[in-house]
C-alpha cells in the first residue's frame, strides 16, 4: 500500500527568488485563465491543451523564464477543476484572479540520468536546511528539526505564499507503508462540538487550546479596529496586515492542536466512531458564527479517517438519523427538553440515569457506532 505524506517547510527566498517565484505565480495563472477560456469553447482534452502550449510560448515569450514543469501542471488543475464540474462535484472553474485566488504553484518531481549523472529537479537536504527547486536553485527552508531526510520519493512541490506574505513549500512524499493487522479491542465515541471541541464516551472532553480562543478573540478585536479605520489610510493596511498575521497564527496553532488530538484518539482506540457532519445544522444547533464555524471539525474527521487507516484501524461514521442528545445512553428514552442547549445535565425520567449531556450524547454515538460495526462483520 503507497501513502502520501507531505510535509510543509518555510520558505527563505532572497529578494532574486522572491521575483522569480511571483513571475512563475503570474504565468501559472496566465496559463490556467487562457486555457479556460479555450475550453469554454471548444472541448479540449488535457493532452489537447499540453500539446497547444508552444503555440502560447510564442504569443508569450517570457513564459519560457519560468519552471516549465509548473505550467503544465496548471494544465492538469484545470484539467481536473472540469472533470469534477462535469461529475457535479463542483462549480464551473472560474479564472483566477491576481488578489483573488490563492498564490501558489506547483511542480512535480523530475529525474533523469546523464553521463552517469543522475539530475533531479527538486531535492531536499535537511542537514543543510536547502531545498532546490527548478529555476529557483536552493532556497533555504525551516521545518522538521527532527528529521535527517525525507522518507520516501518525492512526488511533487507546491510553492506559496500566504496572506501574510511569508512562503512556504509543502512536499508531498510517497511513503512505502505497510497497515497492520489489528483485532479491535477498544471503541470509542466522539462528539464533536465547539466549546469542548471532542466528547468521548468514556468521559473526557478535550477543551479548545487556550491560545486559539486568544487569537481568535484579536482577530475580533482588529476586525472592529478596522472597520474603525479610514479606507485607503495607511493605518487601514497596517491593521489589515495584522490581521493576516493573526489568521495565519490561528491557522497553524488550530493545525498543530488537531494533530495532537487526533493522534492521542487514534493511538487510544481501535475503532472511533461520530457522527458524519452536516454544515448548515451545526451552524443552526450549536450556535456557531461564521467566524467559528471553520473547517476544523471536518479537518479533525478527515485526519482521523486518514491516520486510522494509516495505523489498520476503523473509524466509523453514523447518520445523525436522531438528535443523539436527547435520548436517554442507557435505557432510550426520548428526553424533548434536552433539546433546549441550556440543558446540561439531566435525569432520566424512565430509568433514572444521571446524564451529561455531552457524554451522553457520545456514547449514543458509540452504540451506534457498535450496531454498524456488528452488521458488517455479518
Ligand atoms: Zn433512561
Amino acid at each position: 500500500m503507497n501513502m502520501y505524506k507531505s510535509y510543509q517547510f518555510r520558505l527563505y527566498p532572497t529578494d532574486q527568488q522572491i521575483i522569480q517565484i511571483q513571475k512563475t505565480f503570474g504565468c501559472t495563472r496566465l496559463v490556467y485563465n487562457h486555457y479556460l477560456e479555450k475550453r469554454k469553447k471548444d472541448n479540449l482534452t488535457c493532452f489537447d491543451m499540453i500539446k497547444d502550449l508552444p503555440n502560447l510560448y510564442q504569443e508569450c515569450p517570457f513564459l519560457k523564464e519560468v519552471d516549465s514543469c509548473s505550467l503544465r501542471c496548471s494544465l492538469f488543475d484545470l484539467d481536473d477543476a472540469f472533470k469534477r464540474y462535469f461529475n457535479h462535484q463542483n462549480n464551473c472553474p472560474k479564472f483566477k484572479g491576481k488578489y483573488s485566488s490563492k498564490r501558489s504553484y506547483r511542480t512535480n518531481y523530475i529525474t533523469s540520468t546523464y553521463k552517469e549523472k543522475k539530475y533531479e529537479n527538486i531535492k531536499v537536504d535537511l542537514k543543510r536546511k536547502v531545498i532546490t527547486l527548478p529555476k529557483l536553485k536552493e532556497v533555504k527552508i525551516r521545518g522538521y528539526r527532527d528529521l535527517e531526510s525525507l522518507p520516501g520519493r518525492i512526488i511533487n512541490a507546491t510553492i506559496s505564499e500566504c496572506s501574510s506574505g511569508k512562503y512556504y513549500v509543502s512536499v508531498l512524499v510517497e511513503v512505502g507503508h505497510i497497515v497492520p493487522k489489528i483485532i479491535p479491542k477498544r471503541i470509542v465515541g466522539i462528539d464533536l462540538g465547539i466549546k469542548d471541541v471532542v466528547i468521548t464516551s468514556d468521559g473526557e472532553k478535550i477543551k479548545n487550546e487556550k491560545i486559539i480562543e486568544k487569537y481568535e478573540k484579536r482577530i475580533k478585536r482588529k476586525q472592529r479596529e478596522l472597520a474603525r479605520r479610514e479606507k485607503g489610510s495607511s493605518n487601514y493596511y497596517k491593521t489589515k496586515k495584522r490581521i493576516a498575521i493573526l489568521f495565519q497564527k490561528l491557522k497553524n496553532a488550530r493545525k498543530y492542536f488537531i494533530h495532537q488530538i487526533t493522534k492521542k484518539l487514534v493511538l487510544e482506540n481501535d475503532i472511533i466512531v461520530s457522527e458524519t457532519l452536516k454544515v448548515k445544522e451545526m451552524l443552526e444547533e450549536k450556535k456557531v458564527s461564521k467566524f467559528l464555524s471553520d473547517v476544523s471539525l471536518f479537518k479533525i474527521c478527515s485526519i482521523l479517517k486518514r491516520k486510522t487507516s494509516y495505523y489498520g484501524k476503523r473509524y466509523i461514521q453514523i447518520d445523525s438519523y436522531y438528535p443523539s442528545s436527547q435520548k436517554c445512553s442507557r435505557c432510550g428514552y426520548k428526553n424533548e427538553k434536552v433539546k433546549d442547549l441550556s440543558v446540561r445535565n439531566w435525569i432520566c425520567p424512565e430509568c433514572g440515569s444521571y446524564h451529561d449531556r455531552d457524554i451522553n450524547a457520545s456514547q449514543n454515538i458509540l452504540f451506534a457506532g457498535i450496531k454498524k460495526y456488528m452488521k458488517e462483520l455479518i
